[in-house]
């Protein structure tokens, strides 16, 4: 007999309204990646298929093109897995289909090859987890009817894996006798009178649903990077410092406007992320980047950063230098970074200090920055 091919399918056509997010949770970033390629990965060596919001197409395709196929999702959860079911060329009917949910990061892979096998004896087996709480039934008032029995009780999770001709069949069912939506596909084989069995599993296999699942993602996602720059003085060049022109001078040398400590910042924002340095963002060998200012460079840096769903939780800024005296100018550096960063000026700080004298900082042949910068995931506070 033909062994059973094995389809999953991935609706991620949600933009996480529920979640108070404008981008879609399946794109934040997760265990060094993002919750969607999370998800793929625990399906790797079968056919994947995942539903994506279209205005969201391109970040998805950069991310898991290489491994899944993308199919335009519906307005609905429900009408993207039907989308995508109908996508498939002709499955057999007793071919398998797994859904599940790309706000599933969680799922311990480990036991779902005897989930695949089950499915393929039975038909229809859905992951459910045992309920924890004390469940009671209550009238229109709210008023406790009756305790319900835990022992039988469930909650439905994702995957749901199903034969084709099951699936089919009810998606048939439910056009011939049109009913309220089910929120998932299990309820639609059982209004069709199909036996789901259920693969226990473990409340750990949660859903990224509220608020506070993202916050919790964010805890856990805490990334802190430094950077440090240096540059020559050359009395030729205008002096720009923390994105702030000083007259006073000299100039430092550089390709840029060599401002040292947006440098700094740049390299330190860059090195939480894990994204580089700036050498490799902007290479010195490039004219595009002749006597740039380094703020629009922050900027271009703070938009990268953003669109991979990095916040700032707060940058914090040294300058070395004999002179000029910088302390007059700290205020205005703090408020233009804060700006450029899209936060308050609480969260960037910037101290300036000289060097006693020592060193090439103390000789006055150049001066020296460091950063430090804290990054979480989500949006500026
Ligand atoms: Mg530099």
């Amino acid at each position: 007999m033909r062994k059973p091919k094995r389809f999953v399918i991935i609706p991620a056509g949600g933009t996480g309204s529920r979640v108070g997010k404008s981008r879609p949770k399946q794109l934040l970033p997760f265990r060094g990646a993002t919750v969607i390629e999370a998800c793929v990965e625990l399906f790797r060596g079968n056919t994947i298929l995942v539903a994506v919001p279209p205005r969201f197409r391109k970040d998805f395709e950069e991310r898991i093109a290489d491994r899944a196929q993308l199919v335009d999702g519906g307005a609905t959860r429900f009408e993207s897995v039907r989308n995508v079911f109908q996508a498939l060329r002709e499955p057999r009917d007793e071919d398998l289909v797994l859904i599940h949910d790309a706000a599933r990061p969680f799922l311990d892979p480990k036991d779902l090859e005897s989930a695949w096998r089950r499915a393929a004896s039975v038909g229809a087996v859905i992951y459910a987890s045992p309920a924890v709480d004390t469940l009671k039934r209550v009238d229109a008032r709210g008023v406790i009817e009756r305790t319900l029995d835990r022992d039988k009780i469930f909650h439905a999770q994702t995957p749901q894996i199903f034969r084709a001709g099951l699936l089919r069949a009810a998606y048939a069912h439910f056009d011939a006798h049109p009913a309220k939506v089910p929120t998932d596909e299990a309820g639609l084989l059982e209004a069709a009178g199909i036996a789901v069995a259920i693969h226990v599993s473990s409340p750990k296999n949660s859903k990224i649903t509220f608020r506070e699942d993202v916050e919790l993602l964010q805890t856990q996602s805490l990334r802190i990077g430094q950077g440090y720059d240096v540059h020559r003085f050359d009395s030729q060049r205008p002096l720009y410092l923390g994105g702030v022109h000083i007259p006073e001078g000299p100039g430092l040398a550089g390709h840029s406007d060599a401002d040292a400590a947006v440098h700094a910042l740049i390299d330190a924002l860059l090195g939480a992320a894990g994204m580089g340095d700036i050498g490799h963002w902007f290479p010195d060998t490039d004219p595009a980047y002749k006597d740039a200012r380094s703020t629009e460079l922050l900027k271009r840096v703070w938009a990268a950063l953003k669109e991979r769903g990095y916040a700032l939780v707060n940058a914090d800024l040294t300058i070395q230098a004999q002179a000029p005296r910088l302390a007059p100018y700290l205020d205005e550096m703090r408020g233009r970074l804060a700006d450029i960063l899209e936060t308050g000026g609480d969260r960037v700080n910037i101290k300036a200090t000289t060097t006693e004298h020592l060193g090439f900082v103390g000789r006055k042949e150049g001066l020296a920055a460091t950063a430090t910068v804290l990054l979480r995931i989500g949006e500026n506070p």
